[in-house]
């Protein structure tokens, strides 16, 4: 068996931000959320990041540049303030290349970083986050990242024991015979930090597990060891995208590559997606 039940999101995790928030990590949160932006037309967007573990690291900061993009070409985008909040110290913190990058670019379009900054509360009568150890800070759009948790029936099972899933960093096996997890649902510690929560390490631990299983009913053996590798895209605004590419449990660990942000990186986006796509629903976007 291979526990693949991803992350659940806690919105509700966050007082008030239900109520007084949007968020665009699930299909029904950005539904609601993009006709709210195409009306706002002046004021401050808070984007927050609630806390660790979130899924993809670099969604949040695309946020914001496709948030700059947006305003810019309806020709708003000086009527409104554009703060993101997170907190980490920095940005990426095991992409340092990309972080730099970040902050350059954030800086040249105007929209605010405030590093250290993690929200705890709304208050959507006042329209105002409350910020551990700083200021509560006004708004008049909230968007969130909200936080995520192991599924509930992981939670609940001795898989979870009330947390993600632990597995064996070499080949992804439980503590129970025959059953393998990936993905989302588990927690890969990798010293201070642990492999992101995104769909190429998922992937590349399927192959893995595959060839464990391979392995143990035909004797065929090609296995290898689980080393975390996966390439993930940030989109700058533009069509200009750079490739992060990473080895978290290799021999050095972790090993972060950056391919800097440009419109020909986009080519390697649109074909990793029209890879995929093509393999798992036969279906190539133009
Ligand atoms: C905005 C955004 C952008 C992202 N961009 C990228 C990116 O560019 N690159 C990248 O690599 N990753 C990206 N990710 C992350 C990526 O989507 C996830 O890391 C990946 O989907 C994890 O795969 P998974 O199989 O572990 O979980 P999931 O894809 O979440 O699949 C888990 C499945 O299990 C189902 N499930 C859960 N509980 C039960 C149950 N009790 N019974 C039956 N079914 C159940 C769920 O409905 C779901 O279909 C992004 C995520 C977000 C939110």
């Amino acid at each position: 068996m291979i526990v693949a039940l991803g992350a659940d999101l806690a919105p509700e995790a966050t007082p008030g931000f239900v109520e007084g928030g949007y968020e665009f990590y699930s299909l029904p949160g950005a539904t609601r959320l993009y006709p709210v932006l195409d009306i706002f037309t002046s004021g401050t967007i808070l984007l927050s990041i609630f806390g660790k573990p979130y899924k993809c690291p670099p969604a949040p900061y695309e946020a914001a540049f496709q948030l700059h993009d947006f305003y810019r070409d309806k020709g708003i985008r000086d009527k409104i303030n554009i703060k993101m909040l997170i907190p980490a110290p920095v940005p990426l913190p095991v992409a340092p290349g990309a972080a730099e990058e970040v902050k350059k670019r954030f800086a040249e379009r105007d929209i605010e970083l405030l590093t250290k900054h993690k929200v705890t509360a709304l208050d959507p009568a006042a329209k105002q986050a409350m910020i551990s150890e700083q200021n509560p800070m006004a708004y008049d759009l909230f968007i969130g990242v909200p936080i995520h948790r192991p599924p509930q029936v992981i939670r609940d099972s001795v898989l979870g024991k009330g947390g993600w899933v632990r597995v064996n960093k070499n080949n992804l096996a439980t503590d129970f015979e025959n059953v393998y997890a990936i993905g989302d649902v588990t927690h890969i510690p990798v010293g201070e930090l642990a492999v992101p929560k995104a769909g190429a390490f998922a992937e590349d631990g399927a192959k893995v597990v595959v060839a464990d299983i391979v392995y143990k009913i035909t004797g065929v053996d090609r296995r290898s060891i689980f080393e975390a590798n996966g390439t993930c895209y940030l989109e700058f605004g533009d069509g200009n995208v750079a490739e992060i590419s990473a080895s978290y449990l290799g021999e050095e660990v972790p090993k972060v590559s950056l391919v800097q942000p440009s419109v020909k990186s986009r080519e390697g986006k649109q074909s990793f997606e029209n890879d995929r796509l093509n393999r798992w629903f036969r279906r190539v976007q133009g």
